[in-house]
């Protein structure tokens, strides 16, 4: 053919997909010609050669057949599509046909552990359905609700490999791109999306009773799974399989976590992106990849059910007190193999013979697993029952048919044979017994002929192309009998055949063959017959994990000394001696206490910068939420009180360092809290208004301290350095103040040591001075600041001035720190303040915008010296 005729055929079978690239096999290599040879030569560093033809040349690279995989995987997972069209023989030659379009969403050559969903989203009647589909599990869930922010907390907790928005929800703003996620979206085609389809589909594939019987009623779910499974079905040969069954959830069976909140409290990734530092990576003891998938699950999605959360407290419980039947739970587990995976390779037909033997020593783990459970310690838990669950016989009788069938140590592909035991199949043995025979007369060939001819330099090899043959050294090639016929001079030795050894060879090359033939087909078989028991295997294989979620639970528990929580619904968070999950790790903690009740739902929580109020809040976030995944907490004792969601938002100066816009994000996330949380909910406030001019951040933080008091009425925890909320707690019944101690006093000397330990009441002043101090900014600014400073105190009075609104601000309100009360009479305002002249007003303004936190101290330096000097010219 052609290069024209190659390329030109490229380009019609590129024209025919929406992938973004196309790898077209030609002979032994996956090609990749025009602009997508480059971009792979860029993005793979592979070497781009060019292809000539009728004048023109085309870019080229290209991957040698048995290597596309890895290939495949790193454009996939950098989130491009990928054709793929394969070589088939044809009556007058060869044709090419795209068999399979590998997408981030589908991919099923993955070597990362954690799951890697495929997320389709629609609106259908007002409400959204969203459903999601590991095809390397075969995990297949599907939910419905009415808010926006529902999806997006969804999404940001299943962290999809690919979404695909419906055409309903395309256009939403509050969904905006991925909804929120990075993940790539691909607009698909628009019929998948509907619903009588959809439906029709679903049907299809898992039977007709299947939407009764899981519950999924709403046509927005309905549209959302049918999608998944069209698209999944589009995708390639097999994977559809692997999702053998449908599950619904509610999201109301789940704590709320916004995607913000899920940020804040570093659940699985730290602010910065890492794993290391998050409270999965702290706690995660998990000995296989599928109970890191589970663990994952469960921090992300904790639960709201008390039955839920208590059984799987009592088998952490369990698992935590007796440590030798733990250790050999986890070492029998130690010898699982990712079992949803490996189900999911067997319906595909990607697994190999090696994939087989990992089912079977997998399935050989279940009579260990259940004697290790039914140590006297775990018998009164939900351990055995958990264990007990899949179907052990069916199990027991799959691993001995795998153990029967397949040689112990089988070759890396399925065709050239040598991948059963001896005794499976009969007319594979009797294949076998003739090839051994015809090889093992091949092999004494040598030593025969030896001894008939009296030859001595004489050997019998095979090679590529002349088959087998018999060689003679020179010296004696004269001895060698008539029947031997030359094939091949070399330099010191003859190379000769015989019919005989002719005939051999054929029959020999015909078994090979034939035995591969067989053999290819008796794996096939075999294959199918698991890919049957795919629903069996990945019911084990999520046993498997959960078990070893459990046990992990239990092994970080016991190493870290932590508690069993007491679960109440509904009722009050009661801490002692807490820790923070994380930070205790690392740094030698000092636990705290923490109340929160019907008659104090509210701390503000006070305390210079670095004192540990921060820290303080996210602990109690965290130990509601592990207490809730159904996890011991770091505590001496802890009761719980269930809580439908966990809202947070922390301060402006963390959200710099992520680089977000601070003003707007700090209050849109503010509002979504204020709109989502309810009575039962907990909501951590870490500085409110921060963001915006003193002032206007002071009365937010206000308004929103009462809001939460008189109208949501939940549990809260706001951390201010707005000194001046401090007086709320004796106007509003349920706010209190707490804050964070330091031992010494910075009039004195400056030298003062944070204690953080939490006590009651507010802080008695603000340390900001101090840190400054602390941080190193020299100390004539901190001299300076400290005179400011006490002047602001001693006037009593902070006078509110507009952000730069109409007449260069105006005086709006004023703050009275004595009745801790706004005046809002704006002419009262200005008399009271009217003991400072306009340079002073000026000035302290400035100062007070100054945060001494994001100033360098030179800059702070040479701010000080320009207020000095323009204070001196004022006077
Ligand atoms: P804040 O919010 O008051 O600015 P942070 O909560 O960020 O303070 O804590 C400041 C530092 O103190 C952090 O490095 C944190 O790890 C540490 N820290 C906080 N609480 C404790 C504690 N109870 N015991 C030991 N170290 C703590």
């Amino acid at each position: 053919m052609t290069a024209d005729g190659i390329v030109g055929e490229f380009l019609a079978l590129k024209a025919e997909t929406d992938a973004d690239l196309l790898a077209m096999q030609c002979g032994d290599f996956y090609e990749f010609f025009a602009e997508d040879a480059e971009f792979v030569g860029d993005e793979l560093d592979l070497k781009v050669s060019e292809k000539s033809s009728h004048g023109s040349t085309y870019p080229m690279a290209g991957v040698p057949v048995d290597d596309l995989t890895p290939y495949l995987k790193a454009l996939v997972e950098r989130g491009y599509r990928v054709a793929v069209a394969d070589q088939y023989e044809t009556d007058d030659g060869h044709a090419r046909e795209i068999t399979r379009v590998v997408t981030p969403g589908t991919l099923l050559e993955t070597t990362d552990p954690t799951a890697r969903f495929l997320a389709a989203v629609v609106a259908v009647d007002g409400r959204y359905g969203l459903a999601l589909a590991d095809v390397t599990t075969g995990e297949f869930l599907v939910t419905t609700t009415d808010a926006a922010a529902e999806v997006r907390a969804e999404l940001h907790r299943f962290d999809p490999a690919e979404v695909l928005p419906g055409p309903t929800v395309r256009d939403d703003d509050s969904l905006p791109n991925g909804v929120g996620t990075d993940a790539p979206v691909i607009e698909y085609d628009d019929a998948a999306f509907a619903p009588g389809r959809a439906d029709r589909r679903l049907r299809e594939h898992f039977g007709e009773g299947v939407l009764d019987s899981v519950g999924l009623t709403d046509r927005a779910g309905v549209a959302a799974a049918g999608a998944v499974l069209a698209y999944v079905d589009e995708t390639g040969v097999g994977v559809l399989d692997a999702l053998t069954r449908l599950g619904t959830y509610d999201t109301g069976d789940h704590l709320d976590l916004d995607a913000t909140t899920q940020r804040n409290l570093e659940l699985t990734e730290t602010m910065h992106g890492e794993r290391e530092g998050s409270l999965l990576a702290t706690v995660d003891h998990t000995v296989t990849s599928a109970g890191g998938r589970r663990l994952r699950e469960w921090l992300t999605r904790p639960r709201r059910d008390r039955d839920v959360i208590d059984r799987r407290l009592d088998s952490v419980a369990a698992f935590a007190e007796a440590a030798l039947a733990r250790d050999r739970v986890r070492e029998v587990l130690d010898d699982a193999y990712d079992l949803e995976r490996l189900a999911a390779r067997a319906t595909s037909g990607s697994a190999d013979a090696t994939d087989l033997l990992s089912i079977r020593d997998t399935l050989d783990t279940l009579p260990a697993l259940a004697d290790a459970v039914a140590d006297s310690r775990l018998a009164e838990s939900p351990l055995p029952g958990i264990v007990d669950r899949p179907d052990r016989e069916t199990a027991a009788s799959l691993r001995a048919e795998l153990d029967a069938a397949l040689a112990p140590d089988p070759p890396g592909t399925v065709t050239e044979g040598g991948l059963f035991r001896r005794g499976y199949d009969d007319e594979l043995d009797d294949l076998i017994d003739r090839y051994e025979e015809a090889r093992g007369w091949l092999d004494g060939l040598a030593d025969r002929e030896k001894a008939r001819t009296g030859i001595t330099h004489l050997q019998v090899d095979r090679n590529k192309t002349d088959g087998y043959y018999i060689q003679v050294g020179n010296s004696e090639t004269d001895a060698v009998p008539e029947e031997y016929r030359e094939i091949k001079t070399l330099k010191n030795s003859k190379r000769y055949t015989t019919d005989e050894l002719a005939e051999r060879e054929r029959e020999v090359l015909r078994l090979e063959e034939a035995r591969g033939d067989l053999e290819y087909e008796l794996f096939g078989e075999l294959r199918d017959r698991v890919a049957g028991h795919a629903e069996l295997l990945q019911d084990v294989g999520r046993m498997l994990a959960t078990v070893d979620a459990l046990a992990s639970l239990a092994t970080h528990a016991a190493s870290q000394d932590w508690t069993r929580p007491e679960v109440v619904e509904p009722g009050p968070l009661v801490v002692e001696a807490g820790r923070h999950p994380v930070v205790e790790t690392t740094t030698d903690f000092v636990p705290n206490d923490l109340h929160l009740d019907s008659d104090r739902g509210f701390l503000l929580v006070t305390g210079p910068n670095m004192s540990g109020k921060s820290t303080y809040m996210r602990q109690a976030a965290l130990i509601v939420l592990l207490a809730q995944a159904g996890s011991f907490v770091p505590a001496r004792t802890a009761t719980v009180g269930v809580v439908d969601g966990i809202y947070t938002r922390v301060g402006a100066l963390d959200e710099l360092a992520g680089g977000r816009s601070t003003f707007m994000v700090e209050m849109e996330e503010l509002s979504n809290i204020l709109h989502s949380a309810t009575e039962e909910s907990l909501v951590v406030l870490d500085e409110v208004g921060r963001g915006t001019a003193t002032y206007d951040g002071i009365s937010i933080a206000w308004a929103t301290t009462e809001y939460i008091h008189n109208e949501v009425g939940c549990k809260c925890l706001f951390a201010t350095h707005y000194h001046e909320l401090t007086a709320l707690a004796d106007h509003l019944p349920r706010v209190e103040n707490v804050h964070v101690a330091v031992a010494g006093d910075d009039d004195e000397d400056g030298d003062i040591t944070f204690l953080r330990t939490v006590e009651e009441g507010p802080t008695d002043r603000s340390y900001g001075v101090h840190v400054a101090e602390l941080a190193g900014v020299p100390a004539p600014v901190v001299d300076r600041s400290r005179d400011v400073l006490d002047r602001l105190r001693e006037d009593r009075a902070i006078e509110a001035r507009g952000a730069g609104t109409g007449d260069g601000g105006t005086t709006q309100a004023v703050f009275d720190l004595g009745s801790g009360d706004f005046r809002t009479d704006g002419t009262a305002a200005a008399d009271d303040a009217a003991t400072l002249d306009p340079t002073t007003e000026t000035v302290l303004a400035e100062l007070r915008e100054t945060s001494v936190a994001e100033t360098s101290p030179v800059d702070l330096m040479t701010r000080v010296r320009e207020w000095q000097d323009r204070l001196d010219d004022g006077d």
